[in-house]
């Protein structure tokens, strides 16, 4: 399988290169140049299977420059530290479907992919004989579930900058108790947008990135895309009416990530009749799937902070084949969008994107008043994100179709909004057991990037 841009800038390359390369040296995103399609028989093979074999078989077809043992023993150890059985069970709760991906260590669906590429990441360096210093910026989320990707791996360093006592307090501690040799935290007295400003300055200085080997870890890798791809196919197989028949997914969508992921399954043959992507008051893509209005505003701040994004970085992928492949059209379109702040779609792409997603913006009042309806009705305590893609499912229940809302974090991680709205203090997981109590290594540091590169020159292998 090779893989090109969507700026049409880079000779095919394989898996491997794919992984490494991360963001395309054309400033475009990597895919692959066919997605396999998944006939009836192979579907039906793989109904039970558990979540590692599916893992296997489906990330086989992507990566087929890795061995099959080498890869199996990669997607064995990425959810080995996973305390669910299932990996991502199905639950029901009064007919409403919800699929949990937070059994993770970060308690949140990230971990899914970033253990994965943590993995991968140590067996591609080690192959090639090199190094890498991870850099990256983070309001929460993505941080932690990076961190305890490669904690503890070989010829990996990361450095992860987040906004010093702006993140929750669980999320702080998520990244600061991880106190391994090669993990450095730098809480930045400023914001998250100091934070990535930071970051993509460093990775600006080709000079700094080239010696110093600097890695990205942002969903922008065509690997955590691929990791997420296997739980849609796990799910739909375990709520499908009969074998084969049509599911939708509602899916709390922010960088386009995690909903893409389902877009792919389709394009294998999924069926999956349309993907809900749920946005808090950040809609930019609501306006676009329900009014062809793809334009910018301004951030806010929701109770689903892993949300509060604009231009999702995925998004490109999306638009790569609603634009028919051609790369040229997508230089054009992010020129106009640079330009003029919007981009526009003929009638023709409207009526697609509209065969293929189904969207809803949830507002915050909505949000906490489904987690405390959800709560008094089925005695589950849903996270404000989730939230926002469960509010949005129950209006699409006339569809009748089986609906899979994506739990995309544990309640107790976002345990402020869950108590706000019930009044009720989320169980905490063994893993958080305890957590206040444990060693922590931070540097806090002023926002200063001469400050920072020099902290991380000294501290990178
Ligand atoms: C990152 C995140 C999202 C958004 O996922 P995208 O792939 O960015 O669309 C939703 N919920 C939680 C809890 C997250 O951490």
């Amino acid at each position: 399988m090779n893989y090109i841009s969507t700026r049409g800038g880079i000779a095919p390359i394989g898996f491997k290169d794919a992984v490494m390369m991360g963001l395309a040296t054309d400033g475009g995103l990597l895919l692959p140049t066919e997605i396999p399609r998944i006939d009836s028989s192979t579907l039906a093979r793989w109904h039970d299977l558990p979540y590692r074999e599916l893992a296997l078989e489906i990330i086989s077809l992507f990566a087929d420059d890795i061995p099959s043992a080498d890869l199996k023993r990669l997607i064995d150890r990425s959810y080995d530290r996973f305390t669910a059985p299932e990996i991502t069970p199905l639950v029901t709760k009064d007919g409403v479907q919800i699929l949990e991906l937070f059994h993770g260590p970060t308690l949140a669906f990230k971990d899914v992919a970033l253990q994965l590429l943590g993995n991968l990441f140590e067996y591609l360096l080690k192959e090639r004989g090199e190094k890498m210093n991870i850099v990256g910026a983070t309001s929460g989320d993505t941080g932690s579930a990076a961190i305890h990707g490669v904690r503890g791996k070989e010829n990996i360093s990361i450095f992860i900058l987040h906004p010093h006592l702006k993140t929750s307090p669980v999320q702080a501690l998520q990244m600061t108790t991880v106190t391994d040799d090669n993990v450095h935290n730098i809480a930045v007295k400023g914001t998250f947008d100091d934070c990535q400003n930071m970051v993509k300055g460093f990775f600006g200085d080709l000079e700094f990135k080239e010696n110093y080997s600097l890695g990205a870890v942002n969903s922008i890798n065509w690997a955590r895309v691929l990791a997420q791809v296997v739980y849609y196919f796990y799910a739909a197989f375990r709520a499908a009416r009969e074998p084969g028949g049509e599911v939708i997914f509602s899916v709390p969508t922010g960088n386009f990530g995690d909903i893409f992921a389902g877009y792919i399954a389709k394009k294998m043959g999924l069926p999956i009749r349309r993907l809900l992507l749920a946005t808090n008051e950040n809609n930019i893509l609501t306006r676009f799937i329900n009014d062809g209005d793809y334009s910018l505003a301004h951030v806010v701040s929701t109770a689903s902070p892993s949300m509060d994004i604009q231009v999702a970085s995925n998004f490109e992928r999306y638009l790569y084949y609603l634009f028919d492949e051609n790369p040229e059209a997508i230089r054009r379109a992010f020129v106009s969008f640079a330009e003029n702040g919007r981009m526009n779609f003929s009638l023709e792409q409207r009526q697609r994107v509209a065969e293929e997603f189904l969207s809803r913006s949830v507002n915050q009042e909505e949000t906490l008043k489904c987690i405390a309806d959800f709560h008094a009705e089925t005695g589950y305590l849903l996270d404000p994100h989730t939230a926002v893609g469960v509010t949005a499912a129950l209006e699409f229940t006339s569809w009748e179709l089986p609906l899979i809302c994506l739990a995309t974090a544990h309640p107790a991680k976002f345990d402020e909004a869950v108590t706000a709205a019930t009044g009720i203090v989320p169980e905490r997981p063994a893993l958080l057991d305890g957590i206040e109590n444990l060693p922590t290594r931070c540097q806090v540091m002023e926002n200063d990037p001469a400050a920072i590169r020099a902290f991380i020159e000294e501290n990178a292998i």
